[in-house]
């Protein structure tokens, strides 16, 4: 039987890394990417030193240009992606008015034009396949109003319609398109968060431990419970689940 192949953006970070992990530990094949090529590749080494089947891949998801090589070539090198999980992203905080131009162009360029650059070429090749499997990491921030996450918001919310819009286009080949929307997850990301200065990001700021204020399971998520949902998603256990949205956020904006 034909191994199967993931391709995960984001995997020097915390819920990339933690879902390479995973999917590497229950079988699957992973091309792991992320631009911090030198992080990438002292997870990937790790990963591979505890016997798992993990192959990193420097690139820049902003890039259509690069995206499209980093396709090809691990295609070339590794066999057909049988699924994608497009994890890279990145967090700019402020109020909305005092958002620069860059703080705006540098996020919507990695969380939802990287996702649509990352779902279109590994999505055309599934489609020639007929089958296949996508899910999107983005947040509950895009679907909740939150102080100073303006520019991340609306990329998540861009992120998550344009990949339940994807699913619904490729449903007829068999392939199948989710969003996980993790909630705080004890990640680099969010201790990133801890040098917050202004008035609302010290509401939420310190170690990761106090952000489980309003978080009615009363912890932040650990990576590995996100990747858990992102290998749900993924599995054939899923095999009925497409363009859904599920929150993985303790609580925090359900109920
Ligand atoms: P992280 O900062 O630990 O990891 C993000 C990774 O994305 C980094 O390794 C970074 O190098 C990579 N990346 C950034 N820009 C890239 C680009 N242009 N091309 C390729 N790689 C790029 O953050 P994390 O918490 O692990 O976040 C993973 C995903 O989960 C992100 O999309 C994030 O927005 C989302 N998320 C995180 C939280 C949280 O609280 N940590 C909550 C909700 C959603």
């Amino acid at each position: 039987m034909q191994e199967t192949l993931a391709l995960v953006t984001g995997a020097a970070g915390g819920i990339g890394e933690a879902v390479t992990r995973l999917l590497a530990e229950q079988g699957t094949t992973v091309a792991a990417v992320d631009r911090d090529a030198e992080r990438l590749a002292e997870t990937a080494a790790l990963l591979r030193k505890e016997g798992l089947a993990v192959t990193e891949f420097a690139a820049d998801v902003t890039s259509s240009s690069a995206v499209e090589r980093l396709v090809e070539e691990v295609e070339t090198r590794l066999g057909p992606v049988h699924q994608l999980v497009n994890a890279a992203g990145v967090l700019r905080l402020g109020p909305a008015h005092t958002l620069t131009d860059e703080d705006w162009t540098a996020t919507l360029s990695v969380n939802a034009t990287g996702v649509f650059h990352m779902s279109r070429a590994v999505v055309a090749r599934m489609i020639r396949r007929r089958a296949g499997a996508v899910v999107t990491v983005a947040s509950n921030a895009a679907g909740t109003a939150r102080a100073e996450m303006a520019a991340y918001a609306a990329s998540k919310a861009a992120a998550t319609a344009f990949t339940k819009c994807l699913g619904l286009e490729v449903a007829s080949y068999g392939i199948r398109c989710n969003v996980v929307a993790p909630g705080s997850t004890d990640t680099p990301m969010l201790r990133g968060m801890h040098t917050a200065e202004t008035a609302a990001q010290a509401s939420v700021a310190g170690r990761p431990d106090q952000y489980r204020v309003g978080i009615p399971l009363g912890k932040v998520a650990l990576p590995e419970d996100v990747a858990r949902a992102v290998a749900f998603l993924l599995s054939d256990d899923a095999g009925h689940i497409t363009m859904h949205e599920l929150t993985v956020d303790g609580g925090a904006t359900l109920g």
